[in-house]
């Protein structure tokens, strides 16, 4: 199977050796690396550029999960940086998402602006995907994670106020900037897609907040295991998975 990642941060311990190879999207070029992982070829966008400089408002979302289409992905592992808003929810753990709110403002979230397409999202993340990810989490020891989760995206770059957070902790479990619209990308495509999260600190009015560069630090040291569990997730895959995902896009058009 041909499988996509998507991170904020490099994955050396998933990725070896991997060729990096330039994808041309209508979206502009996008920077790809391709490795493989037994009878699968893994494909890797750094998603915030290969400089790793786009905030999370700029970046090129479309180009990144066009890429994936162009090269024939059919399943996503995307990998993200979190804060925690509930007290059961610690820095360190792992989040499986089941659902996500959209509290972005300015981006584009479609690939369909001259047709009438209205995607599902009743379950947004793949079903399989996601209980591939959970066994995984499962197998390994000292490891602590949720197998559910509702994430909230909020715009950035700022961070939230105090405020923010009481209100969204009502309706979701943790908060970040980058997986919206990708997943509502993904699944335009038709794409399985899941998500993993590393929860690096509770949200604002919860605890002092990290610095970005702090928060690098806490993933940095916990990318050999988020790196274990997506390849054991992926060396888990199904080409026959059971899970609606592909289909649900071919509903969706009026
Ligand atoms: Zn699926």
């Amino acid at each position: 199977m041909k499988i996509g990642i998507l991170c904020g941060h490099h994955m050396p311990d998933l990725m070896k050796n991997p060729e990096k190879i330039r994808v041309d999207t209508i979206y502009g070029e996008i920077i790809v690396y391709v490795s493989t992982l037994g009878s699968h070829e893994l494909f890797f966008i750094q998603r915030h550029g290969e400089e790793s400089n786009l905030p999370p408002h700029r970046i090129n979302h479309r180009g990144n999960i066009q890429a994936f289409a162009s090269s024939h992905i059919s399943s996503v592992f995307s990998v993200g940086t979190v804060g925690s808003m509930k007290k059961t929810i610690q820095p360190g753990d792992l989040v499986i998402l089941h659902d996500f709110i959209d509290a972005t403002k300015s981006r584009s979230q479609t690939f369909f602006d001259d047709k009438r397409v209205h995607v599902d999202m009743t379950e947004p993340f793949c079903s399989s995907l996601r209980k591939a990810l959970q066994k995984s989490c499962e197998k390994i020891p000292n490891v602590t994670f949720h197998k559910n989760g509702v994430y909230l995206a909020t715009e950035g770059p700022r961070l939230e106020t105090a405020a923010e957070i009481k209100l969204y902790s009502m309706a979701a479990d943790v908060v970040g900037m980058t997986m919206v619209p990708e997943v509502v990308l993904a699944r335009e495509k038709g794409m399985c897609f899941a998500s993993l999260c590393l929860v690096c600190n509770m949200a604002a009015g919860l605890q002092n907040r990290l610095t970005a560069d702090e928060i690098a630090k806490v993933y940095k040291k916990k990318e050999p295991v988020i790196s274990k569990i997506v390849r054991l997730a992926i060396q888990s895959l199904d080409e026959k998975q059971l899970c609606q995902c592909p289909s649900d896009v071919s509903k969706a058009t009026l």
